[in-house]
């Protein structure tokens, strides 16, 4: 058994998570909140046992990840909710893919939610919250200095990479993957996938229903938010 790494100081708290130092200078501890906000914090509430979902749904989809070769973060689930992860180096960009028509981009373009694109493609965001994160050009990141073109080329291969992987495991439990948002690192000279995956920051379709079983439920006042979480959890973990 490995020995965990002392929790030490908290260095930083986000909408949905806090981190921390540990004893080990590469390693820190992700500890997931049940707190959800949205729109920019504009609407602010609380999902129960949303961090303790999240957190499981995380490790679940970053060890399927990792052993079909993409490198994360992530190094194990301590507890119920914080997991211990490699401390990166954070590119200030959102990287968000697409399969399905939804949310801001049927917004921007006019189109109808729910059309599926004919391709799936790759788009950025700039971390900033008084700027409410706006979508950029790859050659910002690289112009303002905010990552690589090497850095960029790595991360576009392993966001549809990320993809293809998790839309062919979410299919064969009977979920749409209809887009999500990545964020990325760098540790030890490597870019590594970091963050969360869960239904906070994808967004997920029943497929036979096209039910919504994610954070939209908590954005738009659905209804049945908890319910959804739990659903979801269910059929990742099979
Ligand atoms: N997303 C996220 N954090 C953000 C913005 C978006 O996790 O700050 C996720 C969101 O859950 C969705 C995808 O990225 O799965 C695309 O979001 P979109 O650009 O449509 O924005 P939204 O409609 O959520 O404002």
């Amino acid at each position: 058994m490995e020995t965990t790494p002392k929790r030490l100081e908290q260095f930083y708290e986000g909408k949905a998570k806090k981190l921390y130092a540990t004893s080990d200078p590469d390693l820190i501890i992700q500890y997931f909140k049940d707190d959800a906000t949205a729109f920019n914090a504009k609407k602010r509430g609380t999902i129960e046992d949303k961090g303790v979902m999240n957190n499981r749904m995380s490790e679940l989809f970053f060890t399927m990840l990792e052993q079909a070769g993409v490198k994360t973060h992530f190094v194990r689930r301590l507890n119920d909710r914080e997991m211990l992860c490699k401390r990166l180096d954070i590119v200030p960009v959102e990287t968000v893919v697409r399969n399905i028509v939804a949310g801001s981009l049927a917004k921007r373009l006019g189109r109808e939610e729910g059309e599926t694109l004919k391709t799936p493609f790759v788009e950025y965001y700039y971390k900033s919250d008084p700027l409410d994160d706006p979508l950029i050009y790859p050659e910002h990141a690289v112009a303002f200095g905010w990552a690589t073109d090497a850095e960029l080329a790595q991360i576009h291969e392993s966001a549809l990479r990320v993809d293809e992987l998790l839309s062919r495991f979410l299919n064969e439990r009977g979920v749409l993957l209809v887009d999500f948002k990545l964020e990325f690192g760098r540790h030890k000279g490597e870019i590594l996938l970091g963050d969360e995956i869960c239904p906070d920051t994808c967004r997920f379709w029943d497929k036979a229903t096209r039910q919504k079983l994610d954070k939209d439920r908590f954005r738009r006042d659905l209804g049945g938010v908890e319910e959804a979480y739990h659903e979801m959890l269910r059929r990742v973990e099979g």
